[in-house]
């Protein structure tokens, strides 16, 4: 039996980036850019306005005699158009917001500080002495041209998006999303739009997993549920090993029906198959036709917490991601946890911000084939192996579960 850490460094070794590929940008959200992004245009490409105001030339703005300067209007110029003419001395022309700055001005006073003569005014007086270069953005004041803006292995935002779309990327290169199997075992279980019958229980592992790997940014395909027989297994397999990963649940233990791990010796390789936590001893990774293969445990709560702990890292990593883990912080568990084990435990705790410090409350009874457990968790308390209780009141490390990798 191997620890936490250990099953998670062998995992992670086996697993590399995907191959890269062009996206429309709209598509590119979440994905991690392939390649550094460089400016082929000035931003702004044009000095202009960051005023509606007048454009004129700064000497002209001083002083005449004690009083203001009357400036007469020759023009105007919009947002979206040019100056058909140049401002010349004792002339100003109005701007918008976002006009180019009209040829022969340095400078743009703002509406505000100006006297004019309503919407038809031939004359305009500048009420204030304004700088060369007052409200105008120049011309690659954000972003300037051969510059690398954004670099390779950044995950694309909105405010990515932004700054692709202000430089012109109608597409960009990314790294591209893993294809995942998910893939339900035994003869238990039925889908969820069929009746129960005795025996029987739905499949909430493939759902909870399609789920959680969407989260994560990837594509999930169910495969649906191979029985316990060695053929069923074969024929799933035959088809999951078209994807970049496997995700199994279930039949990876000791019972005589848990036949994953045959299959895998059969057609690939085991790794490892046991770790040693709580919930989810039963974890298996290896390959099953050269694609990685993560066989999590079938109790439902053994199999979402795995995933969090293994799955989640994988296809981060294959997305290009660097940054894999959710950090851990220290909680003061309010309500303790009694029940000691040998193995290092993961208690699904809600954790919040009071008077200061961070506290965890566990969400009840933690048996692995409780999924009402899981509700409500923002969190899992980390009780380290050997059978250590946590008395209500003692701090604990968490891994909070809702917040950005590190
Ligand atoms: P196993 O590891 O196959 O022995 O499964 C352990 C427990 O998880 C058993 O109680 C199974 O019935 C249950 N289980 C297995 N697969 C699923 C599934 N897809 N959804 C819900 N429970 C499952
Ligand atoms: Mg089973």
């Amino acid at each position: 039996m191997i620890s936490v850490e250990e099953a998670l460094e062998r995992i992670l070794a086996e697993i590399t980036e995907l191959e890269e590929v062009q996206v429309a940008l709209a598509a590119s959200q979440g994905l991690v850019l392939a390649q550094d992004i460089v400016a082929h245009d000035n931003i702004p490409p044009f000095a202009n306005s960051a005023m509606d105001g007048f454009a004129l030339r700064s000497q002209d703005s001083h002083l005449l005699n004690g009083q203001p300067p009357r400036l007469s209007i020759t023009g105007s110029v919009a947002a979206g158009y040019v100056a058909e003419h140049s401002v010349t001395e004792g002339t100003a022309m109005r701007v918008m917001t976002g006009a180019p700055v009209p040829p022969g001005a340095d400078t743009v006073i703002q509406i505000e500080l100006t006297h004019y003569d309503g919407p038809e005014s031939t004359w305009v007086e500048i009420l204030q002495e304004v700088a060369p270069g007052n409200n105008i953005r120049p011309a690659g004041e954000d972003m300037r041209i051969g510059q690398t803006v954004i670099q390779r292995g950044t995950e694309i935002g909105p405010w990515e998006i932004g700054v692709l779309a202000t430089l012109g990327y109608a597409t960009v290169s990314v790294v591209r999303r893993p294809r995942v199997a998910i893939l339900g075992t035994g003869d238990e279980v039925i889908d969820v739009d069929e009746q129960l019958r005795p025996g029987k229980i739905r499949n909430s592992n493939s759902y909870m997993l399609e789920a959680a790997v969407r989260h994560a940014g990837a594509e999930a395909n169910r495969l649906g549920v191979a029985q316990d027989t060695v053929e069923s297994l074969r024929e799933k397999f035959r088809e999951a090993a078209t994807y970049d990963l496997i995700l199994t649940s279930g039949g990876v233990s000791v019972g005589d029906f848990d036949l994953v791990k045959d299959i895998m010796t059969e057609q690939g390789n085991i790794n490892f198959w046991r770790i040693n936590m709580r919930p989810g001893k039963p974890v298996a990774f290896g390959h099953i036709g050269g694609v990685p293969l993560l066989g999590l445990p079938g109790n439902p709560v053994s199999s979402a917490v795995t995933f969090e702990l293994f799955g989640r890292p994988v296809l981060r990593k294959m997305q290009g991601q660097t940054r894999l883990l959710k950090p851990q912080v220290t909680v003061v568990v309010e309500d303790g946890v009694q029940d000691s084990a040998m193995r290092r435990h993961y208690v699904r705790a809600h954790v919040e911000w009071r008077h200061d410090r961070f506290i965890a409350h566990t969400t009840g009874n933690q048996g692995s084939n409780l999924m009402t457990s899981l509700l409500h968790a923002n969190a899992f308390v980390i009780v380290p192996e050997g059978g250590i209780t946590i008395h209500p009141g003692d701090t604990a490390q968490a891994m909070m579960l809702e917040w950005p990798e590190v």
